[in-house]
C-alpha cells in the first residue's frame, strides 16, 4: 500500500504554526516582493477572499476590510517545517519519498499495521499535528494514483475528515465517482478537456475505460493511470511531474554513505537532474534547499540537516546551483553519521520569460552552455555530459549486491576459461 500525506494550504498553515493568535483568522501569503497572492488558508477561502495569483494591490482594501492577515513568503521557514513534516511522516513506513515541499509518499510494501489502515492514517495525521502543528490530509491506497485520489477525498469529499483509505471496492467506487478527471494525479487541465470531449467526466469513468484505447488516443501515461485507478501499480514517482512551483530530486542511497565527498557527489547529481527539469519548464529558481539525513529505522540517533539558500539572481544554470550546493556540504555533513538519503529542492520558481532582471545584481548563468548540455543529453541519453563534481562512477548508486558481471560490455566482466 501507498500513502500520500499532503499539507492543507502549506504556506498559510506554516504562518500559523508559531502564531496561534492567527490560527482562526483568514491568512494570505504573498509571492516575492509582495506581488501576488500565492497561498490562502481555508478560513480565507471560505470567506471567498484572497484568490491565488491575484496581484495584491488590486485586493488590498478588500483584504483589510475582511480583517485578513497578510504575510510575505518566508521560504526559509516553510522549507524547514517541510523537513520536520517529512521526518515525522518517514517514521510511519519502511520507505518514504519527498514529492514536493508539502507532500510525501509513504510506501509500505508488505507491511500491514496491526491497528488497521484507517487508524494508522489517523495516527500519522495526529502525530504531525502534535509535533509540527501542520494540518495534513492522509490518503492510502494500493497504487500511488489511488493514494493521491484518497488524499483528495480526505480533504474535499464530505465524510472523510482528513483521512481516506481506499482498501475495498465500495470506497474506491465512492471516491472515484465523486472526483472529476481533472483532479487525478497526472491528468492536467488540457488532458481533462480532451477526456471530457470523449464523454469522460469522472475519475470512475476513466477507470472504466479501455487502457489500450487510452494509449492510442493519448499516451502510455494515461494508460498507466487507468491501470492505477484499478489498483494495478504502474507509475513510479518520477513518471509524473511534480507541481511546477518546486522541483525536488531526492533518493536514498544504495548503501549508507559516511564519506563527505560521496555525499557531495550525490547532491551534485541531484542538482543536475533538478536543474535540467527546471530548464525544461523554462523556469528560474530563486531559492534552493539541500538536505541529508540518516534513516529513522537504523537504530542510531536520528540526524537530519537542511539548509536553504537564496540566489541573488534567479538561476537555472547547473554550475551556479552546484556551486551553491558545494558550499553547503560542509554544514550538512557530520562524521560518523550513516547517511541514508539526501536531496535538492528548487523552490520558489519564477517563469524565465516574465522575470525582471535586477539592475544591480547580474546573472552568472551561461544559457548557451546549458542549452548545449541539454541537447547533447537529449540526444545521447541523460548524463552523457555532466559537471565533474558529481563523479564519474557514482559510489552511491543503487544497491546491487547480487549483480552478475557485465560479461559482454566490460573487460573485467569477460568470462575466463582455464585449460589445465
Ligand atoms: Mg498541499
Amino acid at each position: 500500500m501507498y500513502a500520500l500525506c499532503d499539507v492543507s494550504a502549506m504556506y498559510a498553515s506554516c504562518e500559523k504554526v508559531f502564531d496561534p493568535s492567527i490560527r482562526k483568522k483568514p491568512v494570505v501569503v504573498l509571492t516575492n516582493n509582495d506581488g501576488c497572492i500565492c497561498a490562502t488558508c481555508p478560513v480565507a477561502r471560505k470567506m471567498g477572499i484572497g484568490k491565488s495569483f491575484v496581484p495584491y494591490f488590486t485586493v488590498k482594501n478588500e483584504l483589510a476590510a475582511a480583517g485578513a492577515v497578510v504575510r510575505s513568503s518566508n521560504y526559509e521557514l516553510y522549507a524547514d517545517l517541510s523537513q520536520r513534516l517529512m521526518d515525522t511522516c518517514a517514521r510511519f513506513a519502511p520507505d518514504h519519498h519527498v514529492y514536493s515541499i508539502d507532500e510525501c509518499f509513504l510506501y509500505f510494501g508488505s507491511y500491514v499495521p496491526d491497528i488497521g489502515w484507517e487508524a494508522h492514517a489517523r495516527d500519522i495525521r495526529r502525530t504531525v499535528w502534535k509535533e509540527v502543528r501542520l494540518p495534513i490530509g492522509v490518503g492510502i491506497g494500493p497504487t500511488p494514483t489511488l493514494a493521491k485520489a484518497a488524499n483528495h477525498a480526505s480533504k474535499r469529499i464530505a465524510g472523510f475528515n482528513g483521512v481516506a483509505v481506499i482498501d475495498n471496492e465500495a470506497v474506491r467506487r465512492r471516491v472515484l465517482k465523486q472526483m472529476s478527471v481533472r483532479d487525478i494525479w497526472g491528468i492536467g487541465r488540457r488532458l481533462a478537456r480532451r477526456l471530457n470531449e470523449m464523454g469522460i467526466e469522472s475519475a470512475w469513468q476513466l477507470a472504466q475505460s479501455k487502457p489500450a484505447l487510452m494509449r492510442k488516443h493519448f499516451s502510455i501515461l494515461v494508460e498507466s493511470t487507468v491501470h492505477e485507478l484499478n489498483g494495478i501499480p504502474k507509475l513510479s514517482w518520477d513518471d509524473v511531474r511534480a507541481p511546477k512551483q518546486q522541483i525536488y530530486s531526492t533518493r536514498s542511497f544504495g548503501a549508507r554513505v559516511t564519506d563527505k565527498s560521496v555525499l557531495r557527489q550525490a547532491l551534485l547529481s541531484h542538482v543536475g537532474i533538478a536543474a535540467s527539469k527546471l530548464r525544461r519548464q523554462q523556469g528560474l529558481a530563486s531559492t534552493l534547499q539541500v538536505f541529508a539525513s540518516n534513516s529513522p529505522h537504523d537504530g542510531e540517533p536520528f540526524y537530519r540537516k537542511s539548509f536553504t539558500y537564496q540566489f541573488l539572481t534567479p538561476t537555472s544554470d547547473t554550475t551556479v546551483i552546484a556551486h551553491a550546493v558545494s558550499g553547503l556540504v560542509d554544514g550538512l555533513y557530520k562524521s560518523g553519521v550513516h547517511f541514508y538519503k539526501c536531496g535538492v529542492g528548487l523552490i520558489e520558481i519564477v517563469d524565465a520569460s516574465q522575470y525582471q532582471a535586477d539592475l544591480f545584481s547580474t546573472s552568472n548563468d551561461n544559457p548557451s552552455l546549458m542549452q548545449c548540455m541539454d541537447s547533447i543529453n537529449a540526444r545521447y541519453g541523460r548524463n552523457t555530459v555532466h559537471i565533474a563534481g558529481q563523479g564519474i562512477t557514482p559510489q552511491y548508486a543503487m544497491k546491487r549486491a547480487f549483480l552478475s558481471p557485465q560479461y559482454t560490455t566490460r573487460f573485467e566482466g569477460l568470462p575466463k576459461i582455464r585449460c589445465c
